[in-house]
């Protein structure tokens, strides 16, 4: 994992060739899409491999290069791959370590289009996949068939935070012979490093934490250089969703305040949490660094600290009440992702039918809670009075 003193170099000046655009301290943003030759031999060795010099866009471009030297440096990898979102980032990581015939053992419920991936594009080019309950280790083996070829991981996911024990999934991977890929995009690798703890391709939705601010989306592959090279020659080009050069400025900057941004927001959430956790119409609440967290002990060994995400169990028989708690909010707002400067909420109820509607299951009174910039003392005053509308 990169020390404090990495960090800062990681963030501050990895990637960055100063004397070469004017000593601008912010990074040029190379709007092109082509690059000019003067030799053919020149052009026959960029035909050869896009991979060694500039070319066209859709391969290597010098803005987006910044971006991947420190993103890269961050996750301890060798190379890495920015996308234009987390979603393309995960099919060109899964895509490119499956064929025909091969069969993939996934963690039960991943991200949405991982699993729109797994159940509906996947099956039409004969490539299977097996959910389970990955905390079990047990449960990896027993799923494990002679033609699986890829271990799908989310460590913790954003919505009850089930967790693999990353470290005993990977070890079992490597004994047979099996790509191991885990979507971080909870902890950011300045909170988990999984590079470290022996995945094959670590993936992180850059529209989150890293980008930081809800203007821009993309996503992170990270892995040896054989392996982000197989996927650069194929998938990342074939498919053409890098990252754009003005999204990785985005990024570039958001990669500044990354670890002081994740520092506040670990601080206030940690505030948020403590108000919720005695209050009367809080039924529970799921976060991995929660002592009632069923998964505690394995948070700690294997996550620095946890992130500004939580879910909160509503104490309500009422459908009603749940709707009437997110609406009352007057300064956190309702929308889907998280990881930028404004907080937010959303109830899982609003993704189920009004007739199916149970009280009775505890998920269905789940609102997930993402904690962003604002002050602790502002945002547990907006909970208070939104929760004195639950009945
Ligand atoms: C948002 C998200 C993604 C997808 O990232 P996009 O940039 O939105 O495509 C993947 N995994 C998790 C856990 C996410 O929260």
């Amino acid at each position: 994992m990169a020390s404090e003193h990495d960090l800062s170099y990681i963030l501050n000046e990895l990637g960055e060739e100063r004397d070469h655009y004017y000593n601008a301290v912010s990074a040029p943003i190379i709007q092109t899409s082509n690059f000019v030759f003067n030799k053919v031999s020149d052009l026959t060795k960029a035909f050869e491999d896009e991979m060694s010099g500039y070319l066209y866009s859709r391969g290597l471009n010098p803005t987006v290069e910044i971006l991947r030297k420190k993103l890269a440096a961050l996750d301890g990898a060798e190379d890495c791959l920015v996308f234009n979102s987390g979603a393309s980032a995960i099919f060109a990581g899964v895509l490119a370590n499956v064929k025909a015939g091969d069969h993939i053992v996934s963690v039960k419920a991943p991200y949405t289009w991982a699993w729109k991936m797994f159940d509906i594009v996947l099956p039409r080019f004969g490539i299977t996949t097996t959910y389970i309950d990955g905390t079990k280790i047990e449960n990896w083996e027993n799923a494990t068939q002679p033609n699986t070829t890829f271990y799908y991981l989310e460590s913790p996911n954003s919505w009850d935070f089930v967790m693999q024990d990353i470290p005993a999934v990977c070890a079992l991977a490597k004994s047979r012979g099996i790509t191991t890929f885990i979507d971080n995009s909870y902890c950011t690798p300045i909170y988990q490093n999984v590079i470290e703890m022996g995945v094959d391709l670590a993936m992180q939705t850059a529209t989150k934490y890293i980008g930081g601010h809800s203007d821009t989306l993309g996503g992170v592959l990270s892995g040896s250089k054989a392996m982000i090279k197989k996927i650069f020659d194929s998938e990342y080009l074939n498919i053409g969703s890098g990252i754009q050069p003005f999204n990785a400025w985005l990024l570039i900057r958001g990669l500044r305040t990354l670890q002081a941004r994740l520092e506040r927001i670990t601080r206030t959430t940690g505030e948020v949490l403590k108000f919720l956790k005695s209050h009367p119409k809080i039924e529970g609440i799921i976060f991995p660094f929660d002592e009632s967290f069923p998964q505690y002990e394995l948070a700690r060994k294997q996550m620095k600290e946890a992130c500004g995400l939580m879910t909160i169990i509503l104490k309500t028989e009422k459908r009603e009440s749940i709707i009437r708690f997110c609406e009352s909010l007057k300064h956190i707002m309702m929308a889907v992702s998280w990881g930028g400067h404004e907080s937010l909420a959303i109830p899982k109820c609003a993704g189920i039918p009004e007739s199916e509607f149970s009280a009775a299951n505890r998920e269905h009174r789940y609102v997930r809670l993402y904690v962003g910039l604002e002050d602790a003392a502002y945002l547990v005053e907006d909970l208070s009075q939104a929760l004195a509308q639950v009945i």
